[in-house]
Parts: structure tokens; C-alpha cells; sequence
């Protein structure tokens, strides 16, 4: 999303394209709504959504807790002056050495979905407290996270009790629906599979006490998308619905929610060509691609908004595509893009709701392309 302040930045201070800049004023509104709609629920901001310091000094100040995906990550939050009981481990595929240290760091929740991990975290986090990942199909979202995470239901419920068995604390439930998830209702469903697992550990005599409710809020990549109170009414009702008078404690873990909206990359035309005199569709190659930033573009997945400074003017769909001398390095084609017939080449290109997964995403050298450079402002 443009901001004043972004606009203000970029005039001023004409950074290289192409780059990222966020707006903090956007990332410390976006923390807030989620507050307010779902006041009795703990945010762990999902570091891997963008990582950069100054946005996880902010959340640190506002009181966000932290979900991490790695040691370097925990590291980064403490940096950022985070306590690490502020700090759970969410990734369920840990080297046994990385959970040890993490352990020593002081954090205490670890995600599992398998027995090997479970046993994992009984030996370098002895004590430690588990939540258990249960798969989701993804279906609704517009980045699934589906079959890579999770285990059954049957399967957590045999995990949880184990986890008791090692010695650990058997907390509860996590889920993610899938990223960019459209349908508040993916909650209600993950939620009733969660209340099943608490039902049947409590038959043999453990009381799960938490659920951990994922990410996959979406950011405004386009208008029509239920907003943040519909997802925190149906989370609500599914709570009530499916777990009666004993409501137990709930977790959300946004990413994309709270970064994707405060970023916009600002990238230049760098060529536009036609394949054949005859050809309707001109490609457009702008300085960003798949490699320095736009990886979730693949599949044509995410279809960021995409503003030049002419958009009143008369618009044709064209092949956008990423400069590097690759040919997955395109950004849309199946579904072309309508640019203003008079863009030129060295024109800006503005890809805006663009400060989730852009940045880390970004390639170390690919093509001699340094990393997607962030501004904070
Ligand atoms: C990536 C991830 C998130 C964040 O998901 P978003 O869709 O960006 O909100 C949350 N929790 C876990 C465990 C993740 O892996």
C-alpha cells in the first residue's frame, strides 16, 4: 500500500531500484487490529515474513511475542530486545543441535508433527513445553501450506500423550490453514479437528490447555477479501462451537498480515519488446523477478498490485517478466497484466502490498543480482 510517507521517501531520497520500502505506521496498525479483534488471543508475529530489525524492534515495543522458524530467527528477536519466553519454535523440521541451543537461549515451546521430532525435543529440551501440528488441506488459500506440515489428528493425539510420557508439557494444537487464506471458515474446520485431539487426550487423562491458530490472514494484494473482524468472529463462534465452556487458550501467528500491506518495492522498466512484429502481448522485463524478490509470484500464485505513473492512460495486457537469464524468471503470463500503452523503458514500476515475503525470499548473487535491498521508514 502507498503510503504518504513511502511516496515522500522514495522522491526524496531516490534510493537504487530496485528496493523495498516499508512503512512502520502500517506494520504498527496492522498489530493493533489484530489486538482489537481478538483481545484475548497472544500474536506471534511470524519472523520469516520479513525479518528486517527495525520491524521486529517495533513489534518488540508494542508487546508481540515471536514465532520462529530457526535459530538465526530466535536470534534476530532477541537482538531486537525480545525475552525469550516471547519466543516459540514453530518449525516443525529442527536439527536436534539447533533445539539444544534454542533451549539454552531460553525458549520454551517447540512445534512437532512426527514421533522423531517429539523425541528430538524430549533429548535437547528436556522439560520443554510441545504443540502439536495437525495438517489442513489448505483449500482457500492462495499459498496452501498443505502436506508439508502436520499429522493427523489420531497421530497428535498419540504424540501429545507421549509427549507427556517424555516429560514434556503437552500444551496443545497448532494448524495453519495456508497463507493468504480467503476463507475465515478454514478456522472452523482446523478448529473442530483441534477440539477432537483435546477430546481424546482427555480421555486418557491429559488436559490440553492451548491452540495455536497458525497465520494465513490475508494481506490487500486485491479488494475483495473478507476483513479482519469476519475472521475473528468465525475464530470466536468456532471456538464457542467446538469447545463449549472450556475455551482454552489461543495463539495467532500473522505474517503476511502485518508486513504485506506496509511494503511497496519500487523496481524500472528495464526492456520492453515484442516477440514477432505481429505479436499483441509486449513483454515487459522489469529490475525484479523471482530471484531478487517476487518468488511468490511462481504459479502465478500471488498477483501483486502494480502501479506506474500513468495508469489513467490506456491499458493492453502484457508478459511481465524479471531480468535475469532465466526463464522461470516470469512474473505473469498465463494471466497477463494490463500496463499503459505509452510505459517506457527506465519508467518506475511500483509492486505495492509487496513487504511480505519479498526481501528474505531474494537470491544472494543469482545473475550478480545483489539481495532486494529494504528501507524501513
Ligand atoms: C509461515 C508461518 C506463519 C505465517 O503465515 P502467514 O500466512 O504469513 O500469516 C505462521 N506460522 C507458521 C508455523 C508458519 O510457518
Amino acid at each position: 500500500m502507498m503510503t504518504d510517507r513511502i511516496r515522500t521517501f522514495l522522491d526524496e531520497v531516490r534510493p537504487d531500484s530496485p528496493c523495498l520500502v516499508v512503512d512502520l505506521e502500517t506494520v504498527q496498525e496492522r498489530y493493533l487490529a489484530f489486538r482489537r479483534a481478538l483481545p484475548d488471543t497472544a500474536v506471534h508475529y511470524a519472523v520469516k515474513a520479513n525479518p528486517a530489525p527495525d520491524v521486529l524492534r517495533l513489534l518488540v515495543q508494542l508487546g508481540s511475542a515471536f514465532d520462529a522458524a530457526s535459530l538465526p530467527e530466535i536470534r534476530a528477536v532477541l537482538a531486537a530486545g525480545a525475552s525469550a519466553e516471547r519466543i516459540s519454535y514453530g518449525n516443525t523440521i529442527k536439527k536436534e543441535r539447533d533445539i539444544a541451543a534454542a533451549h539454552a537461549l531460553g525458549v520454551r515451546m517447540f512445534a512437532v508433527d512426527s514421533f522423531a521430532e517429539l523425541d528430538k525435543v524430549a533429548r535437547a529440551a528436556p522439560g520443554a513445553g510441545v504443540v502439536c501440528r495437525i495438517l489442513t488441506d489448505g483449500a482457500g488459500a492462495d499459498w496452501p501450506l498443505s502436506c508439508k506440515f502436520g499429522c493427523d489428528p489420531d497421530m497428535a493425539a498419540e504424540i501429545l500423550v507421549r509427549a507427556k510420557a517424555l516429560g514434556l508439557v503437552a500444551h496443545g494444537i497448532a494448524f495453519h490453514v495456508g497463507s493468504q487464506q480467503q476463507e475465515p471458515d478454514a478456522w472452523d474446520r482446523a478448529l473442530s479437528m483441534a477440539a477432537s485431539v483435546f477430546r481424546s487426550v482427555a480421555e486418557r487423562g491429559i488436559q490440553l490447555n492451548l491452540v495455536n491458530l497458525g497465520g494465513g490472514f490475508p494481506a490487500h494484494y486485491h479488494g475483495n477479501i473478507p476483513n479482519l473482524t469476519e475472521y475473528a468472529r468465525t475464530i470466536k463462534e468456532a471456538l464457542h462451537r467446538h469447545f463449549g465452556n472450556r475455551i482454552p487458550e489461543t495463539v495467532i501467528e500473522p505474517g503476511r498480515a502485518i508486513v504485506g500491506d506496509a511494503g511497496v518495492i519500487r523496481s524500472e522498466v528495464v526492456l520492453i519488446s515484442r516477440k514477432s512484429a505481429g505479436d499483441s502481448v509486449r513483454w515487459v522485463f522489469l529490475d525484479i523477478g523471482r530471484f531478487n524478490g517476487l518468488a511468490e509470484t511462481e504459479n502465478e500464485a500471488i498477483r501483486y498490485p502494480i502501479r506506474t505513473a500513468s495508469d489513467h492512460a490506456r491499458r493492453e495486457p502484457c508478459v511481465i517478466a524479471g531480468p535475469t537469464c532465466d526463464s522461470a524468471d516470469v512474473l505473469y503470463q498465463h494471466q497477463p497484466y494490463p500496463l499503459p500503452v505509452c510505459l517506457d523503458i527506465g519508467d518506475e514500476v511500483l509492486i505495492e502490498c509487496a513487504g511480505a515475503y519479498t526481501a528474505p525470499y531474494s537470491s544472494v548473487g543469482f545473475n550478480g543480482i545483489r539481495p532486494l535491498q529494504t528501507y524501513v521508514i
